[in-house]
């Protein structure tokens, strides 16, 4: 109306909290997660199952009837790309369902929900009839999020954890070959920078691909529109034992890192992170288990950098810019469990809750409340119990990828005891989910929904529920 225009016009930050507040509520709910993890998969299924709100009956809001409509509208951040969930929607349940394209940059989508009020007993629904709760999701790699840490860094400190780092993970031969060419005190030769910033990305890359959680700098691996510019043409050095004249390949090296840090890290947190209300964090910890426990060990670390990110007071240049926001609610959820029989998905959780519990810990984190479960946004397969030379195996049945045939498959087992996986030093000792897992890629399902089929995903409602239930009352 009236007033909100002109308070608009005055104050553009207030004006949006103003009307937050006293008009249409908005949240705004974070998904991150590194790439792979299922971001793309759960916003569209998300998305979808609130629009048709059929399949949510542990999101009290849809089940009890108080979410009368839910539609797509404009975004209100007019340069931020929209989350382009009509393609992806169609990928899933076209006539040949496959997956969508995965997130490689930050986007945005609004859907707004008509909610009775008084559904869940509150006072002021029969005098003031439906509302609009604006759900704004807020879709980002969770390898931005990691860059966190880059800022309480210098270039020295930096180089060597990255270079110590180094030599305990794969596909590091040709970096170390570039490396070894390179004289830092020498003056600055572009190709030679080149070569050393593609050597490492090649390193990310293939450390990412073994299941390393923790491959910043994030935009190496998801370069966007920046891939060759110079914030993203460098490497770290081994410090140099004399000194670095100016216009030396190590002085170089060390202005596009803080570049890095001003012009790529700070404006995310700045414009994107900033905002966020609550925040769901999708995890391929089934993924980083069958990859083994130096992978299970590096999710660990990485997802108490995540929640350190979320602990106020953590960083003192995101403290200021937050001003006392805070996230108020995190949830980290296993993504893909439909991989598993649905008896293995009690280990699952536990697994999710003790990484979890051990995140807190380390983080020395008091903020937001903070939940884990086990989750599939999609469910691609129904189970099965297979018989096999006189054992019988609790399997799941999907459409392959690679050849369009369904096959029932065994994943092979989780601990019962967590701890099993975050020993270290049981490295080489136990391997779990070493059955049939390494074939597992399913493709979609198409979608049946008979009568007993369940569900077409596993918890989506009680992840919703959790994020976002309290403020559809
Ligand atoms: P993003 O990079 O985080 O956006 O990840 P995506 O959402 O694109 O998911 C990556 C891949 O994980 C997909 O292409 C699927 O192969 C798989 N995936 C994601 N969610 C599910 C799920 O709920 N069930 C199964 N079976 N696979 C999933």
């Amino acid at each position: 109306g009236d007033l909100a225009d002109g308070v608009t016009r005055g104050v553009e930050g207030f004006a949006a909290s103003v009307s937050e507040t006293f008009m249409e509520p908005v949240i705004r709910l974070g998904v991150t997660g590194l790439s792979r993890a299922g971001k793309t998969v759960f916003i569209t299924s998300l998305v979808a199952n609130l629009m048709d709100r059929g399949r949510m009956p542990q999101l009290r809001a849809a089940a009890s009837g108080a979410i009368s409509s839910a539609y797509l509208q404009p975004q209100p951040h007019n340069t931020v790309p929209r989350f382009d969930y009509e393609t992806h929607l169609a990928a899933i349940i076209g006539p040949d369902p496959h997956w969508p394209d995965s997130t490689r940059a930050v986007s945005e989508l609004r859907l707004s929900l008509k909610v009775r009020q008084g559904g869940l007993g509150g006072l002021l629904g029969a005098v003031t009839g439906p509302r609009t709760v604006h759900l704004d999701i807020v879709d980002y790699p969770g390898e931005w999020l990691l860059d966190l840490a880059l800022l309480e860094k210098g270039y020295a400190a930096w180089s060597r954890e990255t270079l110590e780092r180094i030599d305990q993970r794969p596909g590091a031969q040709g970096f170390r070959d570039a490396l070894a060419m390179a004289d830092p005190a020498a003056k600055l030769d572009e190709p030679v920078a080149q070569a050393l910033a593609a050597a490492f990305t090649a390193h990310l890359q293939a450390a990412r691909a073994a299941g390393f959680s923790d491959c910043t700098p994030g935009r190496f691996l998801l370069p966007g529109e920046m891939a060759g510019s110079p914030v993203l043409t460098f490497a770290p050095l081994p410090a140099p034992s004399g000194a670095t004249p100016r216009g030396s390949l190590w002085r170089e090296m060390e202005r596009r890192f803080e570049a890095y840090k001003a012009e790529v890290v700070k404006p995310f947190f700045r414009e994107h992170f900033s905002r966020i209300d609550r925040q769901v964090v999708l995890v391929d910890a089934l993924g980083a288990i069958h990859a083994g426990p130096r992978a299970v060990e590096d999710l660990r670390r990485a997802m108490t950098e995540i929640l350190g990110a979320f602990r106020p007071g953590r960083n003192a240049w995101l403290t200021s810019l937050l001003l006392g926001k805070r996230v108020e609610r995190i949830l980290f959820a296993a993504t893909k469990a439909d991989h598993l029989h649905h008896t293995q998905h009690p280990r699952l959780t536990a697994i999710m809750q003790a990484l979890m519990r051990d995140a807190r810990r380390r983080a020395d984190f008091a903020g937001a409340e903070t939940a884990a479960m086990a989750i599939a946004a999609l469910r691609a397969t129904v189970e099965e119990t297979r018989e096999q030379g006189g054992e019988s195996y609790e399997c799941v049945r999907g459409r392959l990828l690679e050849n369009g045939r369904e096959a029932a498959l065994y994943p092979g087992e989780l601990p019962e005891d967590p701890a099993a996986l975050l020993d270290p030093a049981r490295d080489g000792a136990e391997h779990w989910l070493d059955a049939e897992y390494d074939v597992m890629r399913f493709a979609p399902a198409r979608l049946t929904l008979r009568p007993g089929d369940g569900p077409p995903h596993i918890r989506l409602d009680k992840a919703a529920e959790f994020l976002i239930g309290d403020r559809l009352g």
